[in-house]
């Protein structure tokens, strides 16, 4: 996971621009749940703002496993518009037992459990997902390890809940980088202990980004790697103006569009500071791609 920098007031702008009159229509929508103390609606209308977040996504690359997508033209259909906090009903995620182990705590949840009804239009409360990680895995769940509050408006106040899954748009929640990094193609927790930690090992645990069962996500990561190594290579030699110029050339490679972009970032730093480690990494890639593809 990477973050998608974009303030509330550019979000709306672009949401505007994309569909006119559509956060009047969705504000309505909201009041009119506030209403009825409940999520209810015979049709819904965030897919008419999908491509707005398809293009903060480096044009749709899931928000959780940093899959590339179709771009918008050509795309719609494989993306979800994922609520990040559920809107109809919440349904309890089966912990594994490592997690449980762990002594990761959970909130509980009992069954038959309401969504977040005033959430389900808020600009900061969508992105965009693959279908397997919005529709195969996120589903109804969202573990916490505060207290619920069902009734906010606003993401902004609930920091009390101390969600486990990373929000990837805007500034409301922490850096995912600051809190997932990559060895090789297998995510890892960047800090020791804490909630943070344990944030990274719920997220990896809950998308499955750390599978054999989604083994086209390790392929995808070892074929960047492939193609960064020999880029890193060339920032080791020659004149200053080469090697400045090969700097220049990897930043282009990590551009905000690139898929598995967290990966990437990893492995240039750890070639950085450890090279050969790098060089053993990038073989491993090679035989990953060639003995499991
Ligand atoms: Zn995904």
């Amino acid at each position: 996971m990477i973050k998608y920098l974009v303030t509330r007031k550019k979000l709306e702008e672009l949401i505007e621009a994309e569909k006119p009159g559509w956060l009047k229509r969705a504000a309505d929508r909201t009041e009119q749940f506030r209403a009825s103390g409940s999520f209810d609606e015979a049709s819904s209308i965030w897919s008419e703002v999908k491509p707005v977040y398809m293009r903060l996504q480096g044009q749709g690359k899931c928000a959780f496993c940093e899959r590339e997508m179709e771009s918008v033209k050509f795309g719609k259909a494989e993306q979800d518009v994922e609520h990040f906090r559920p809107k109809g009903r919440l349904t309890a995620w089966k912990v594994p037992k490592k997690l449980k182990n762990a002594g990761i705590p959970f909130a509980a949840i009992s069954a038959g459990t309401k969504g977040y009804h005033l959430l389900p239009y808020h600009p900061f409360n969508y992105s965009v997902a693959c279908k397997p990680c919005n529709s195969a895995l996120k589903k109804d769940q969202f573990p916490i390890a505060g207290t619920y509050d069902l009734s906010a408006d606003d993401p902004a106040n609930l920091v009390q809940e101390r969600a486990y899954l990373i929000y990837p748009i805007g500034p409301l929640d922490t850096d995912p980088e600051t809190l997932i990094e990559f060895r090789g193609t297998s995510p890892k927790p960047v800090t020791k202990a804490g909630h943070d930690r344990n944030r990274a090992l719920v997220t990896i645990e809950f998308f499955k980004l750390d599978d054999p069962d989604r083994a086209n996500l390790y392929r995808d990561r070892a074929l960047i790697i492939l193609g960064l190594f020999p880029l890193l290579q060339e920032t080791t030699r020659g004149t200053a103006i080469q090697k400045a110029k090969a700097q220049a050339t990897v930043n282009d490679f990590l551009t905000p569009r690139l898929r598995h972009l967290n990966c990437a970032r990893s492995f240039r730093r750890l070639f950085d500071s450890e090279p050969d480690e790098a060089k053993k990494i990038y073989d491993a890639a090679i035989n990953l791609l060639i003995t499991k593809s």
